[in-house]
């Protein structure tokens, strides 16, 4: 045994991110509105989160969650293969898969431990994962702990992973799982499935698409990129973002949702969504339909703030989305600009390596329906104020 305390490695780690000014600590926030929160006493507009629509806030959700604790509790006491699985959660189920256009959804606690556990049970030791460069945390743990060998194709490059798909289909691995993100979150960019879909078809390979930030903010009635589209295995999408409040689920066949009731640790050794967040999340499904101007506003103002930033020699990378990254480089940067807006009263998110490739650190610009002219132009003139 080496002579150091027990936990001395944790202070080198910490160490190590000082010095590389990565070190991440929690700041605390007070929510005020749809779009403002209080940080020690100071009022922000809020370009950094995930409620796309503002539905965190929605009275008519408030009331869902109120009614359903009235009537069901707070929570579901046991996991859903005990005694947590109630007539909501099927309803629930049965209400997405038919507004997705699939044949079976199935709810998750979050979209991480979704991605970190169906994956791990859809490929073994013998599988090969092929995935996009870029994708989520959650993913990559769900790809880890399935044990398969995985090798990550270049960002959106189509001809790179039919390279690979060529490459490998003839080698002796029990199957191929593809793994994507619609609309990449930390770029902004998405591309249709169609493509991968094809792919997947011609080389017999699972796809497993996750559609976390399109879902309540793209496609027919906001029920993201994949809906409806026949040869995705499996899609996810999450409540946590544009449904305003928390939770997951996946669309799949009956079958898939057989065996992950069987086989899925992230459903069988968890509490059951509670009650309230059920009522949440049936009030914003019940709500998405009559979103659709909400949505193209937020596309519209997307595009407006990737002209000016571009006019002000900003790189907004692929962006084509309600996420809007103005990719600086150097840590920094980021860092330098996220305290700047903070000053001009603007909250945006510092991303900075490993959740980006290094030399690619940014500012994160998120909207929401519910930001007006005057949030964008504060938002603007303070960039192009900054020194
Ligand atoms: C946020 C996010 C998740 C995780 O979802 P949670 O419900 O917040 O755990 C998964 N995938 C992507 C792409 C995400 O952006």
């Amino acid at each position: 045994m080496p002579n150091t305390h027990k936990l001395a490695f944790i202070d080198k780690a910490l160490t190590t991110r000082t010095q590389k000014k990565l070190l991440r600590t929690l700041q605390t926030f007070e929510p005020a509105d749809a779009i403002t929160v209080c940080k020690h006493g100071k009022t922000l507009i809020d370009f950094s989160g995930n409620d796309y629509l503002g539905l965190s806030k929605h009275p008519q959700i408030i009331a869902a969650v109120q009614k359903y604790a009235q009537r069901y509790g707070v929570g579901s006491t046991a996991s859903r293969l005990v005694s947590g699985n109630y007539s909501i959660h099927e309803e629930l189920e049965n209400k997405l898969a038919i507004s997705y256009g699939s044949e079976s959804a199935l709810l998750f606690s979050t979209g991480f431990q979704a991605n970190s556990t169906v994956l791990s049970v859809l490929a073994d030791r013998n599988s090969l994962i092929l995935c996009d460069r870029l994708i989520h945390n959650s993913l990559i743990q769900g790809i880890i702990a399935s044990r398969a060998q995985f090798i990550r194709y270049r960002h959106q490059d189509l001809e790179h992973l039919e390279k690979l798909l060529s490459h490998h289909a003839s080698k002796n691995y029990n199957r191929i799982v593809i793994v994507s993100e619609t609309v990449f979150s930390m770029d902004g960019d998405y591309l249709p499935p169609t493509p991968l879909i094809q792919l997947a078809q011609q080389y017999q390979a699972i796809l497993y698409l996750d559609d976390a930030h399109a879902f309540g903010v793209l496609g027919k009635n906001g029920m993201g990129l994949t809906a409806g589209q026949k040869g995705v295995d499996v899609a996810i999408g999450t409540f946590g973002k544009a449904f305003g409040s928390f939770g997951a689920f996946i669309t799949c066949s009956n079958k898939i949702r057989d065996y992950l009731v069987n086989t899925c640790s992230g459903i069988i050794y968890t509490t059951a969504l509670p009650p309230p967040i059920i009522g949440a999340i049936i009030a914003a499904l019940d709500l998405m339909p009559q979103l659709e101007s909400q949505r193209q506003f937020l596309q519209q103002q997307a595009q407006v703030l990737r002209e000016q930033l571009q006019a002000l020699r900003y790189s907004t990378g692929a962006s084509n989305s309600q996420i809007v990254p103005m990719i600086l480089g150097d840590e920094s940067k980021a860092l330098s600009l996220t305290r700047w807006l903070e000053n001009q009263g603007i909250l945006v998110a510092a991303i900075r390596p490993p959740t980006v490739p290094v030399g690619t650190a940014r500012i994160r610009i998120t909207l929401s329906s519910q930001h007006r002219k005057e949030h964008y132009s504060r938002l603007v003139q303070a960039i192009q104020s900054w020194k």
